[in-house]
C-alpha cells in the first residue's frame, strides 16, 4: 500500500502535534508532505527536521530567515507568508490536507485544496461556519470528500457508516459543558483567562478551549454538523453530558439512535480520517464502563452560556450570520485572552456586532470575506483595540 502524504496545515497546533503522534505510529501509512505554522519557528524545525517533509511554511515573514537556516542542510523547501499557505494547498505532491489551522486563516487554504481536489480531514471548523455552502458546494463539484475530524462530527460520520441512503432525522451533539457548568452570571462575570483555559475532559488549544468554556464551540458545531451532513437547522440539538464518552448520535427515521464512545481522545478522530475507510490498529487506553457507571445528560443553559443562544440564531438566520457570529467572536476571544475584556463582555460583543453587520442572505466568496472584516472592525471598536 502506498503511503498517504499529509499535508498538516497548523502543525504546531494541539491538533497538529497530535497529528504527526499518528504519523510517527504509523510511518507504514503516513508521511508528513507539508507542515505550517504561524509563529512558532521552533517547533516548526524540531518538526521539520524529524519529518522531512517536503516543504515547510512559516505564516509569520520575519521568521523566514530563522527557519530557512535552521533547515539549510535538509531538502526541505521553505515559504512564508499568508499567500505561500494558499500557493502550498496548490501543490500537487500531497493526498489529504489536515485543515488545523485555527479560525477564519483556515479558509483560503482549504478551499484551495478542495479547487485542487484533495482530500480534507477538516478539523478547522470555522471553516464551514463562515462559508460552509460555497466550501461544500465545491467539494461535490470536485468529488472531494471532507472528513470530519472534530469528534463530535466524526462520530456522526461514523454512525453513518454503512446507512447508505437511510435519512437523518436528527442528530444529538454532545457537549461536555465546560469548566463552568452548573456555574451562573454572576461567577462568570469573574472569570479569568487561565481558569477558563482549564477544560475538564479535553487538552486543546487557547481558541477552542475558550471557546468551550463559553459553549460557543457547541454552536460553531451545531452550524458546522449542518454543512457536512447537510442537516436542516431543527435536526440539530445539543445536549450536555459532562463524560464525554458518548461523542455525539444520530437518531434515524425509524427512531433508532446510533452512538459513538470512546475514552476522550482527539488522536482517535484524528487518525480515523486520516486512515479512512480503515480503522487502524492502536495501543491507546480503552474505555472501561466500571470506571463510568453513570452517564449523565442535561440541557445546555442558554441562559448563562448566551453564546450558545447566539450561535442558534445564527444558524436559524443562516447567509452571512454565522460569518459575523464567527468573526466576531474571534476578537472578543482574542481580547480575553490578553485580559482585555471580561468572560461576559465576550458574548456582548457577539450579540452586538451581529446586529450592526448588515445581513445578507446568500453571500459570494468575496461577500463573506467582506463580512469578516466588517464584523472584525465592528468588534474591535467595541474593545477600542
Ligand atoms: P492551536 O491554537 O493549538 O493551533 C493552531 C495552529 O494554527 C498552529 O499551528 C498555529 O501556528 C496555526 N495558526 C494560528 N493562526 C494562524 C494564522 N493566522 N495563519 C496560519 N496559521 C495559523 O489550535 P487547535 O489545534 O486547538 O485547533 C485547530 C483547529 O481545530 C481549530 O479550528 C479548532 O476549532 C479545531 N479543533 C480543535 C480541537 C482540539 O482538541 N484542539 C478539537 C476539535 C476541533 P503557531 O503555533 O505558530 O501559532
Ligand atoms: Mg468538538
Amino acid at each position: 500500500m502506498t503511503k498517504k502524504r499529509i499535508a498538516l496545515f497548523g502543525s504546531t497546533g494541539s491538533i497538529g502535534t497530535q497529528a504527526l503522534e499518528v504519523i510517527r505510529a504509523n510511518s507504514d501509512l503516513f508521511e508528513a508532505e507539508i507542515l505550517t505554522a504561524q509563529t512558532n519557528d521552533e517547533l516548526l524545525i524540531q518538526q521539520a527536521l524529524e519529518f522531512r517533509p517536503n516543504a515547510v511554511v512559516i505564516g509569520d515573514e520575519g521568521k523566514y530567515q530563522k527557519v530557512k537556516s535552521a533547515l539549510a542542510a535538509t531538502d526541505t523547501k521553505v515559504f512564508a507568508g499568508e499567500q505561500a499557505l494558499v500557493e502550498a494547498a496548490d501543490f500537487d505532491t500531497y493526498d489529504i490536507m489536515l485543515a488545523a489551522i485555527v479560525g477564519f486563516a483556515g479558509l483560503k487554504p482549504t478551499l484551495k485544496a478542495v479547487d485542487k481536489g484533495k482530500t480534507i480531514a477538516l478539523a478547522n471548523k470555522e471553516t464551514l461556519v463562515v462559508a460552509g455552502d460555497i466550501v461544500m458546494q465545491r467539494a461535490i463539484e470536485k468529488h472531494v470528500p471532507i472528513l470530519p475530524v472534530d469528534s463530535e462530527h466524526s462520530a456522526i460520520f461514523q454512525c453513518l457508516v454503512g446507512e447508505g441512503r437511510n435519512r437523518i432525522e436528527k442528530i444529538v451533539l454532545t457537549a461536555s459543558g465546560g469548566p463552568f457548568l452548573g456555574k451562573k452570571p454572576n461567577f462568570l462575570v469573574n472569570v479569568k483567562r487561565d481558569h477558563a483555559l482549564q477544560h475538564p475532559n479535553w487538552s486543546m488549544g487557547a481558541k477552542i478551549s475558550i471557546d468551550s468554556a463559553t459553549l460557543m464551540n457547541k454552536g460553531l458545531e451545531m452550524i458546522e454538523a449542518k454543512w457536512l451532513f447537510n442537516l436542516k437547522p431543527e435536526q440539530v440539538q445539543v445536549v450536555v453530558h459532562p463524560q464525554s464518552i458518548i461523542h455525539s448520535m444520530v437518531q434515524f427515521e425509524d427512531g433508532s439512535m446510533k452512538a459513538q464512545m470512546g475514552l476522550p481522545d482527539m488522536k482517535l478522530p484524528i487518525q480515523y480520517a486520516m486512515g479512512f475507510p480503515q480503522r487502524i490498529k492502536n495501543d491507546f487506553p480503552r474505555l472501561d464502563f466500571k470506571k463510568y457507571p453513570s452517564l449523565s445528560f442535561e440541557e445546555p443553559d442558554l441562559k448563562t452560556f448566551r453564546n450558545l443562544a447566539l450561535a442558534t440564531e445564527a444558524l436559524y438566520k443562516g447567509g452571512n450570520m454565522p460569518c459575523i457570529l464567527n468573526a466576531a467572536n474571534e476578537i472578543a476571544v482574542w481580547a480575553f485572552l490578553r485580559n482585555r475584556i471580561g468572560f461576559l463582555d465576550i458574548t456582548a460583543v457577539v450579540e452586538k456586532t451581529m446586529q450592526q453587520v448588515s445581513f445578507i442572505a446568500q453571500p459570494s466568496l468575496e461577500e463573506y470575506f467582506d463580512s469578516d472584516g466588517e464584523a472584525r472592525t465592528f468588534a474591535a471598536s467595541l474593545i477600542q483595540m
